[in-house]
């Protein structure tokens, strides 16, 4: 064989290597698609078994095992979203506004107010 033609012949060689190489990676990623097809075809069979428990549909025992651990679990979403929504609300529960009082009289007065209403004092506004 010529020198050339050995050249040309692992020039080759190194081509099918790559070619095979992408062709194994384009089956793997149909592989991994049907894989993906198939959690969701399971994910639909329990949406089907988990509608026909709660109608009391569900005779056999380990499916109805995996329901009442469904079921479990829902009843704990249910108490830490109520707790979240408890610390929410005392978040949310307005603060109690400070009252502002004359320092000379001692009447309530406005927290924008320059002068006392009662007296007439003038007032250090705290914003200034
Ligand atoms: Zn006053």
């Amino acid at each position: 064989m010529a020198f050339f033609d050995k050249i040309s012949a692992a020039a080759k060689q190194a081509g099918d290597k790559a070619n095979t190489a992408i062709e194994i990676g384009k089956l793997n990623m149909k592989i991994k698609s049907e894989n993906a097809s198939i959690e969701q075809f399971k994910a639909q069979i329990g949406d089907l078994l988990w509608a026909q428990y709660k109608e009391g549909k569900v005779t056999d025992p380990q499916v109805i095992a995996l329901c009442e651990s469904i079921a479990a679990a829902n009843g704990t979403i249910e108490e830490l979203e109520a707790k979240i929504n408890g610390l929410k609300a005392d978040n949310a529960a307005p603060a109690q506004p400070v009252e502002r009082h004359c320092p000379q009289c001692g009447a309530v007065i406005a927290d924008d107010a320059r002068f006392c209403n009662s007296c007439g004092v003038r007032l250090d506004n705290p914003e200034e």
